[in-house]
């Protein structure tokens, strides 16, 4: 197939030549999906996609005049998809259903022990060579009480990781995992695992209904100094009540890998530009806030997985197979 990869980095580029080994025909742009760059594909049989580029009706519409038949998302997360507009089209779109769980999951440990150990701050000192500890002091995991809203995947491997750290856990979920509850999880309602938790960990897809899940309700009931942690997607959490908590001193971290308006930002340098939007610039201001720019999937595992059944769902769509990575409105 004839197939326009948008959003390309180099590490995208290499996993995917590496795994389509001159199968498909692939061509690679770094510019995004977007109004502009939608004609790109034009003569194309599919366009393959990453998690901010943007598959709005109207440019739905535009690829599939264009004679686009497939999209192809390299990424779990489907949310830049608009599948109401996507069934009015004669196209399909597929996903990577699965990938290295273990890449999100670690990384969100990664944020966790950044924060509460502080040794983002002590790097920067010991490079300065001031070794003084004041500020540094941080917490036990062992005995803490963590709470993991969503237990798919990612989430699961969480927890067994949590689990190993010595804390209680508790999880919300509209759906128990078996695994989760053979570890000792219990599952309770939003609020209270809100209420209980010293960690909160978001590990749940975005869908309309999970729009600011964390609103300022929520956030309110949190016990003072809760580590707050997002790998999953940044809408999540409404960023305006965030901020308003972290001025109140109500929060002790948060380590988000996504933002909510992360698009106009994320995946590019703009190191020698001003950057215009004022909530992520004052959230960034925080020392006790810690982002990262969507980068929890990003290991060699992750990327060779991700390329991997993304050729696998062009080779299957090619050749008439339907699979599991379907995307279903
Ligand atoms: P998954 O489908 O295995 O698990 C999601 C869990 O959320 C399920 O247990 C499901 O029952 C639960 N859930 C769904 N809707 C819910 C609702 N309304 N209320 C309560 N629970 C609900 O997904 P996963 O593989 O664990 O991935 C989770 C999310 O992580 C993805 O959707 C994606 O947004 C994000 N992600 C981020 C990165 C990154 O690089 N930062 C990489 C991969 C995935």
């Amino acid at each position: 197939m004839k197939v326009l990869v948008y959003s390309t980095r180099p590490y995208d580029r290499a996993a995917l030549e590496q795994a389509n080994n001159g199968v498909h025909n692939l061509e690679f742009v770094e510019s995004g999906l977007d109004a502009r760059t939608a004609r790109l594909a034009e003569g194309f049989d599919a366009v393959c996609l990453f998690v901010n580029d943007i598959a709005s009706a109207p440019i739905l519409h535009e690829l599939n005049t264009l004679g686009v038949r497939l999209i192809v998302q390299r990424a779990t997360g489907y949310n830049n998809i608009d599948l109401d507009a996507l069934a009015t089209t004669r196209m399909t779109a597929m996903r990577v259903g699965y990938y290295s769980p273990f890449a999100v999951a670690e990384h969100a440990v990664a944020l966790l022990q950044t924060l509460n150990r502080k040794t983002h701050r002590a790097y920067n000192r010991t490079r300065e060579h001031n070794f003084l500890l004041d500020g540094l002091v941080g917490s036990d995991l062992n005995g803490k009480t963590v709470g993991i809203v969503g237990t798919g995947k990612i989430g699961y491997v969480f927890a067994r990781i949590m689990h190993g750290f010595g804390c209680r856990l508790l999880a919300y979920d509209s759906a128990e995992n078996p695994k989760c509850i053979e570890l000792g999880i219990r599952y309770v309602p939003l609020a209270q695992l809100a209420a209980e938790s010293d960690v909160i960990s978001l590990h749940l897809p975005l869908f309309p209904t999970t729009v600011h899940l964390v609103n300022a309700e929520l956030l309110a009931l949190m016990k003072p100094g809760v580590m707050l942690i997002n790998t999953s997607r940044g809408k999540l959490i409404d960023t305006n009540a965030l901020v308003e908590a972290l001025k109140a001193d109500r929060i002790g971290g948060v380590g988000l890998d996504v933002y909510e308006v992360e698009e106009n930002l994320f995946f590019r340098d703009l190191s020698q530009r001003t950057v215009l939007d004022d909530l992520f610039v004052r959230l960034a201001s925080f020392s006790n806030v810690l982002i990262t720019a969507h980068q929890a999937f990003l290991t060699h595992e992750a990327l060779s997985q991700i390329a991997t059944t993304t050729i696998h769902n062009l080779t299957d769509f090619a050749a008439g197979r339907n699979n599991e990575n379907v995307i279903k409105g």
